[in-house]
């Protein structure tokens, strides 16, 4: 049983609590208009041409045994349809004009990989997060690392969008310190306005992990004309919840842009950003319910 990981980042301070490693699983259910991830939405594993660092060397048509790169009148030009993901090509290039996205690992091949950062977990109150993508839609991977990273004594957070089998949440739940849970819409219109998908399944999982009583840590991602109207409902939503130990309102960044392009996919990311008022406001909304809202 393998997962494709998209990447894997040391040192990461976002993640949930202290320092960690963060593991981002490739393929997610929902298409969040305000994705930044996009490497992370398909299962396949992708790799990403940036053409504004391309020189036109060639070096990568002398390896690619499925001519899938090629100079045409002193051009590059890559072929989607014909490129295998071998990754051979990655190497050679001197200006790292190309990014493979997704290598697959097993739990025991990433185990000594994660273990490694042991003592910086340990200093910290830090650990191992298991991101997306949706790292959930693979439940038989994620229980096997989990199992194995709480039997070394390190401390697992799950990030989930929610949109996942009740399953894979009982697979998880009890090799999961905390959950670090995203909340985009309460109204149903809304989030299928910006995710593509009804929240019914996401807002009915929070409210089963809460009656396990996990830890959870939920993320608002804060988006003008999108779900800016949601903050009260939100607020109103959590304030019944026993185990939301803290809410983080993240503010909407339009920096993903060259990953689509660079993937080949149309670019869906908002054109409004919020400004500081905005999220100073959300924040004291969901404060005025009672809510723990950190940085
Ligand atoms: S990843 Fe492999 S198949 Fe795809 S372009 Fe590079 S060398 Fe060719
Ligand atoms: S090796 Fe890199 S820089 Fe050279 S042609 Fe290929 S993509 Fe462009």
């Amino acid at each position: 049983m393998k997962a494709n990981i998209f990447e894997i980042k040391h040192f990461a301070v976002h993640d949930g609590d202290g320092i960690r490693t963060t593991l981002f699983i490739k393929g997610c259910p929902l298409k969040c208009a305000w994705c930044h991830n996009p490497e992370g939405l398909s299962v396949k594993s992708e790799l990403a041409f940036l053409s504004h660092k391309c020189i036109n060397c060639g070096e990568c048509v002398n390896v690619c045994n499925f001519n899938a790169h090629s100079i045409l009148d002193g051009k590059h030009v890559y072929s989607r349809k014909t490129c295998m993901t071998c990754g051979d090509c990655v190497d050679v290039c001197p200006e790292d004009a190309l990014k493979l996205y997704g290598i697959t690992y097993s739990a025991d091949e990433l185990l000594p990989l994660l273990l490694k950062d042991k003592d910086f977990y340990k200093n910290s109150n830090g650990g191992v997060t298991i991101s997306g993508g949706e790292c959930l839609t693979q439940p038989d991977f994620c229980e096997k690392l989990l199992k194995s990273l709480k039997e070394n004594d390190i401390h697992t957070a799950v990030d989930t969008c929610g949109f996942v089998n009740k399953n894979a949440l009982d697979k998880v739940i009890p090799y999961t310190d905390v959950f670090l849970y995203d909340v985009k819409a309460i109204d149903n219109d809304v989030h299928i306005k910006c995710t593509g998908q009804s929240n019914k399944i996401i807002l009915e999982n929070l409210l089963y992990l809460d009656s396990k009583n996990c830890k959870i840590e939920i993320r608002y991602p804060y988006v003008p004309n999108y779900n800016d109207t949601e903050v009260d409902k939100i607020g109103e939503f959590l304030s019944k919840l026993k185990n939301v130990t803290k809410v983080k309102v993240l503010p909407y960044h339009n920096l993903a842009g060259s990953k689509y392009t660079s993937l080949d996919l149309k670019n869906t990311l908002p054109f409004v950003l919020p400004n500081d008022e905005q999220i100073l406001h959300a924040k004291k909304v969901l404060s005025s319910y009672g809510l723990n809202v950190v940085d």
